[in-house]
C-alpha cells in the first residue's frame, strides 16, 4: 500500500489524506484512533486527528464536517462512534459527503452496496481481487472479512452462508457482499430460533453479535470457515469474541482469533476505503 501511495502522490502532485473526528476521550474509541492514525501514518497516508470536546454541539460538529467536505485537500472523513448522547448519530452520518465517508456507514453509499450500482455515474469499475469495485464505499470489517475468506482459498459458489447479527455497519453488507459471491446466506440475530441449528448449516459461519463466546462447538459444522467479528472485554481486562476459540478452532477449517483477526483487517480496509475515495474524487474531475 505504501508503494501504491508514494506513486499516486508522485503522478497526482497530492497525497491521499484522512480526517478522523473523535469527540471525547472514550478509551476505547482513543486506542481505535490510535490504530487508524498509526496504520495511515505506516501506509504514508496523509492524516488528521480532530478531537472535539465532549461538550461540542451537533451543530458545531456538522460545522467542522462540512468545512471538511469542502476541502478539496481531504479525502476522507471518519467520526469515530460511539458519538456523546446529545449527538444523532444518523445526523452526523449523513452529514458527511458521501464520496469522502471512508466508513461507508452513509445512506448513499449503503445503497449502492445493496443496488450494486456506483456512486458516480462516470465510475469505471476496475478488476479488483478479492473485493469487486462496487464505485462506492464498503464498510470496512464486512470488506475486510470478505478479503479473509479469499486468502483461504475455498471457492465461496454456492457456499451455504449464516451471519449472525444484523447490524447495518457489519452484519446486513456482509450478508450483501456474500450474496453477489454467491452464497446461500441466511441472517441470524437475536430472535432467532434454535440458534445452534441454524449455525450448524454454514459452511462459512460469521458472529457479529458482541456476546463472549456465544458460539460454542456445538454451532459449528466440521470443516467449517468461521470467523469472529465480537469484540467484548471481560471482567478481568481481557478481550473475547463471539467463538469459543478454543473449543472450536479443531472442528472449523479455518478460524480467526480475537483479538488479531477481523479487528486488523478492518484497519487495513480503512486505508484502502481512503485510496478508493482518493482515486474516485480523481476520477469524478479527469
Ligand atoms: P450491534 O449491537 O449493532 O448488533 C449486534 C447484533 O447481534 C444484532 O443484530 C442482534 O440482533 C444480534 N444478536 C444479539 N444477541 C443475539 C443472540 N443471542 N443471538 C443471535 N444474535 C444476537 O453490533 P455490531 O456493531 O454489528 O457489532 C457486533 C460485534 O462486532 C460487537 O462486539 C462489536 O464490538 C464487534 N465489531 C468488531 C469490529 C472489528 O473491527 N473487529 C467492527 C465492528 C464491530
Amino acid at each position: 500500500m505504501q508503494q501504491q501511495v508514494d506513486s499516486m502522490a508522485a503522478e497526482y502532485g497530492r497525497t491521499p489524506s484522512l480526517v478522523v473526528i473523535q469527540v471525547g476521550n472514550d478509551p476505547a474509541s482513543t486506542i481505535y484512533v490510535r490504530n487508524k492514525m498509526r496504520a495511515a501514518e505506516f501506509c504514508h497516508i496523509r492524516s488528521q486527528h480532530l478531537s472535539l470536546p465532549d461538550s461540542i454541539t451537533e451543530q458545531e460538529l456538522c460545522a467542522h464536517i462540512s468545512r471538511l467536505n469542502d476541502n478539496n485537500d481531504i479525502d476522507g472523513i471518519l467520526v469515530q462512534l460511539p458519538l456523546p448522547a446529545h449527538i444523532n448519530e444518523d445526523t452526523i452520518i449523513r452529514s458527511i459527503n458521501a464520496e469522502k465517508d471512508v466508513d461507508g456507514f452513509h445512506p448513499d453509499n449503503a445503497a449502492c452496496l445493496w443496488l450494486h450500482q456506483p456512486l458516480q455515474t462516470n465510475h469505471k469499475a476496475s478488476i479488483y481481487d478479492p473485493v469487486p469495485d462496487y464505485g462506492c464505499t464498503i464498510a470496512c470489517t464486512p470488506k475486510g472479512i470478505l478479503s479473509m475468506l479469499a486468502s483461504t482459498g475455498v471457492e465461496l459458489d454456492g457456499k451455504r452462508a449464516v451471519v449472525i447479527g444484523r447490524s447495518p455497519i457489519v452484519g446486513k453488507p456482509m450478508a450483501k457482499l456474500l450474496l453477489d459471491r454467491q452464497c446461500t446466506v441466511t441472517i441470524a440475530h437475536s430472535h432467532t430460533a434454535d440458534l445452534p441449528a441454524v449455525c450448524r448449516e454454514a459452511d462459512i459461519l460469521i458472529a457479529a453479535v458482541g456476546k463472549p463466546k456465544l458460539i460454542t462447538k456445538d454451532c459449528v459444522k466440521p470443516g467449517a470457515i468461521v470467523i469472529d467479528v465480537g469484540i467484548s472485554r471481560l471482567p478481568d481486562g481481557t478481550l473475547s469474541g463471539d467463538v469459543d476459540f478454543e473449543a472450536c478452532k479443531d472442528i472449523a477449517s479455518f478460524i480467526s482469533p480475537v483479538p488479531g483477526g477481523v479487528g486488523p483487517m478492518t484497519v487495513t480496509m480503512l486505508m484502502q476505503n481512503t485510496i478508493d475515495c482518493y482515486k474516485r474524487r480523481l476520477n469524478g474531475k479527469h
